[in-house]
């Protein structure tokens, strides 16, 4: 491909060593310094004197689903807690919906997480709860990311009547296949892990109460690892469960929520390479206590922000707001918040070459219609994202 010169940067954030006002990408950055000194490009970007940045690592979506859950937000901020178990909800409506539907819906989310700033998204599966609807989410999701997560332990479905077949059509309803939770873990431990692994980077388990325990999680994420699969957590998002511990122990990639902490927590996240993934979107919208993300970064843990984008319990694509929030409610610096939104959620993905600007990167950035990255958070709400990049294409 050809390549792009990016002059007039107001301020450019890389997170490496490389410092100029200007750059040169391909599908990879080429060159970073003084515009005076740039070399010949094919063509040329004025970024108005705007910040770049590198695109947004988006680690935590749930994006593959049909149905609104409006109706239970509005009764959470009406004062009804939020339990999880409107999870099933979205379970029926996924089912219910045709393969052109819920992809038609992944990629809207996809394109309007792109539009603000979000150059790699990790999707899950977890709406399907049946062999064919969590393979056929996965398939979905791996048309828009190469980052997939087989989440098929989001929680025990109550239904457990669907899951026979071996299309979205052609399955039948009147066949129990699974009896009980033990037989759900199973399960998906074996012919659904079989048949949603060729699909999916990574595996997932939803341990919290009301969901999967630490042992279930264990022996679910262990299989996964068996399959080819690297793990990832949800973890003590409403409980102090143990699965913090649990993503340690087993090299978990990333521990999401992480909203109660005991101190051996954070120790543990502190001496291990496990990303504490924060999500913002999600205490917002339940109008639950925000995790202490001071503590773990004054503790040495590496920090990732996502908006867990579902129609549950965070119906927000938007990286910007998760920064904002993080900085307000969180107490992250405005730099610690756009670092854990970049570089952070690349550290949580396990991938080196997106969520920074140095040399030989992969060309994912940003260019704000503001001078400078703090702009993000200081003016929360305003859609300052002006130009997406995504493997040196603007995609915006
Ligand atoms: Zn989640």
């Amino acid at each position: 491909m050809g390549t792009l010169l990016i002059t007039n940067i107001g301020e450019l954030t890389t997170f490496a060593d490389d410092v100029g006002d200007a750059m040169i990408v391909s599908d990879r950055v080429l060159w970073i310094g003084k515009a005076s000194s740039a070399p010949a490009a094919d063509e040329v970007l004025d970024a108005g004197g705007g910040a770049v940045l590198p695109g947004f690592v988006d680690s935590h979506s749930h994006i593959v689903f049909a149905g609104d859950r409006a109706a239970e937000f509005a009764a959470r901020m009406a004062g009804e807690p939020y339990t999880g178990g409107g999870i099933r909800t979205t379970v029926a409506a996924t089912r219910e919906a045709s393969d052109s539907a819920l992809a038609a819906n992944a990629s809207r989310l996809m394109r309007e997480a792109m539009s603000q700033g979000t150059t790699t998204l990790e999707i899950k599966s977890g709406y399907g709860l049946s062999v064919v609807d969590e393979a056929r989410s996965l398939r979905i999701a791996s048309t828009l990311t190469p980052e997939t997560t087989f989440l098929g332990a989001h929680i025990v479905p109550d239904d457990l009547v669907r899951v026979v077949g071996t299309t979205h059509s052609n399955r039948t309803n009147t066949q129990p296949l699974v009896q009980d939770r033990r037989e759900y873990v199973d399960l998906v431990c074996g012919e659904m892990l079989r048949e949603c692994a060729p699909h999916a980077k990574w595996i997932d388990v939803f341990c919290e109460k009301g969901a999967f325990d630490v042992d279930e999680a264990r022996v679910i994420l262990t299989a996964g690892v068996k399959a080819g699969l690297m793990p990832r957590i949800h973890a003590n998002q409403l409980t102090y469960s143990g699965a913090v511990q649990l993503a340690v122990e087993l090299d978990c990639a990333s521990a999401d929520h992480c909203t109660f902490l005991t101190d051996a927590d954070v120790s543990a996240l502190a001496s291990s390479s496990t990303v504490a993934t924060l999500l913002p979107g999600c205490e917002f919208s339940t109008r639950a206590p925000y995790p202490d993300a001071r503590r773990l970064i004054d503790a040495g843990v590496g920090v990732a922000l996502a908006t867990d984008c579902n129609p549950g319990s965070s119906f927000t694509s938007s990286m910007p707001f998760c920064i904002a929030v993080a900085v307000r409610e969180m107490r992250l610096t405005p730099r610690e918040a756009i670092e854990a939104a970049t570089l952070g959620g690349a550290k949580a993905l396990r991938r080196n070459d997106i969520g920074h600007l140095g040399s030989g990167a992969q060309a994912d950035l940003i260019i704000l219609d503001a001078p400078s990255a703090l702009h993000l958070a200081y003016r929360p709400g305003v859609p300052l994202v002006k130009h997406v990049l995504h493997k040196g294409v603007r995609v915006r």
